[in-house]
């Protein structure tokens, strides 16, 4: 069974109508006053097994983007945040 993404415009619809940004880091993408910690935090991905943060953007249908909480394990996605 192909990774369906819910999106809150279109619907349940197949991961292939999406590009994936990948994991989304904690606090977000905002900048600090730390640069070693904003260099960690945007370009040294975690790399999880288990549940992470995802941003997809909806290119062949709203064109909008979409974030939601994936099990990197099994590709169950059970949240949209
Ligand atoms: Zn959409």
């Amino acid at each position: 069974m192909p990774l369906l993404i819910p999106c809150p415009t279109c619907g349940v619809r197949p991961y292939g109508e999406f590009w994936c940004s990948g994991e989304l880091p904690d606090g977000g993408h905002g900048g600090s006053d730390d640069a070693e910690a904003d260099f960690e935090r945007v370009w040294l991905k975690r790399n999880v097994a288990g549940l992470q943060t995802e941003r997809w953007f909806h290119h062949a249908g709203c064109r909008r983007w979409v974030t939601v909480r994936r099990d990197t394990l099994t590709n169950v996605i059970d949240a949209q945040l």
